[in-house]
């Protein structure tokens, strides 16, 4: 969890020389009155030094990053977007806003989309493989990569829960065709609302620039209400506040996932031990960010249990097993009112058995002495009351 945690002056002192230099708000134009400040410029040229990445493009929002990646790709009706049942209902939307159909596939003890899977859902209507480093855990994207090759599929990771990850020396993010990130209240790093793309073409970076930003192509030769246009578009245009915010997270970003990581081993340690319990299983070669602790418990009546003793314990849970119905496929029943077909025409068994007996606890970057005393005492009990 994150950067809400750190917000302070560093983030202030930002904002505060956007309005020292004119208060100019939006990220185009006004050239003079502004006097050198372009914060989401900025921000995205950082955002690019920090992950070695090639081009990227700020937007509003992590659903709006995934939207543009998509219309950048030229996805749209007629074409199949795979990705994996457990993720935020968000991934799902942005393919439907693209008027393409989600296929999903089953996850496995990673939590993320299980490689085997991915072949038989593969028709010749796919057109993508969306990919989601669920909470942290960097999917096995080595595995999926050389199944998007082999059928020459664009891959996209949404990078929204994985920002700071790496899989072997490359961060999460880079290493697909566009790799797409969230900057919510909840995310490692937050700009109140953001999101930013990260895209290794440069063709496909100037489609995304120009699609997200009404079809504007910033032709240098002319004024912006006399620019060139070959596309249409939206508005998914960060605004400077955003941007100037953004800069100072990024700063604090290695900081936050060092924190976030010693802060999970901290509490693994006190109760690893449990024979009852089983570790998520981390992909080898991952670098998670580790955003939540999660831990497999015997059934699905153990884990509701399990949060009850934790609740009772002031110790919070995140996702699951409380709140899965935001994050899995298999119950997004109220989409079928937009696409007119039912998606959930499969139980996904699988993701829902593995999903409803685990447990997940949130990583903070402050933690309490208490807490893996009372992590452990939490569990103990529950374990006693199951016997
Ligand atoms: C948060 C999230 C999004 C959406 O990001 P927003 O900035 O909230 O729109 C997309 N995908 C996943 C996996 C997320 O966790």
């Amino acid at each position: 969890m994150p950067g809400y945690e750190v917000i302070g002056n560093e983030e202030l002192a930002q904002i505060k020389e956007i309005f020292d230099s004119g208060g100019i708000l939006f990220r185009h134009g006004f050239d003079e009155q502004r006097r050198g400040c372009y914060k989401v410029k900025q921000f995205e040229t950082e955002f690019c030094r920090f992950f070695k990445a090639n081009h990227s493009l700020a937007v509003t929002s992590g659903t709006a990053a995934l939207r543009v990646a998509l219309a950048a790709l030229g996805i749209g009706a007629g074409d199949e977007v795979i990705t994996q049942t457990f993720t935020f209902v968000a991934t799902a939307e942005a393919i439907i806003e693209a008027n393409a159909t989600p296929v999903f596939a089953d996850i496995n003890n990673t939590l993320n989309i299980d490689p085997k899977l991915i072949e038989s859902r593969i028709t010749k209507k796919t057109k993508a493989i969306i990919v989601v480093h669920m909470l942290g855990v960097p999917c096995e994207i080595d595995k999926i990569k050389s199944i998007c090759k082999k059928y020459n599929l664009f891959l996209i990771e949404d990078t929204a829960w994985g920002c700071g990850g790496r899989f072997g020396d490359e961060y999460l993010g880079t290493i697909g065709d566009i790799g797409t990130f969230s900057f919510d209240f909840a995310k490692t790093i937050t700009t109140g609302e953001g999101g930013m793309l990260l895209i290794k073409e440069k063709n496909i970076f100037n489609l995304a620039s120009a699609w997200h930003d009404h079809g504007h192509e910033n032709n240098p030769s002319f004024p912006r209400w006399e620019d060139t246009r070959s596309s249409s578009g939206f508005n998914f245009r960060m605004m400077e506040l955003q941007g100037a915010v953004g800069l100072a997270q990024l700063k604090k970003l290695n900081s936050i996932v060092e924190l976030q990581r010693k802060n999970k081993a901290l509490l693994w340690e006190n109760i690893n031990d449990l024979e009852f319990i089983e570790p998520r299983e981390i992909p080898k070669n991952s670098y998670e960010t580790a955003d939540a602790l999660i831990f497999f418990v015997p059934n699905k009546t153990f884990a509701l249990e399990c949060r009850k003793n934790l609740t009772q314990n002031g110790i919070g849970t995140k996702i699951l097993p409380e709140a899965y119905t935001w994050h899995f496929a298999g119950s997004w029943t109220h989409l079928d009112k937009v696409t007119k077909q039912s998606l959930c025409t499969e139980t996904f068994i699988k993701s829902h058995n593995l999903l409803s007996k685990a447990v997940s606890i949130p990583i903070s970057t402050k933690i309490n002495k208490e807490i893996p005393i009372l992590l452990r005492k939490s569990l103990i009990k529950t374990f006693q009351e199951y016997k």
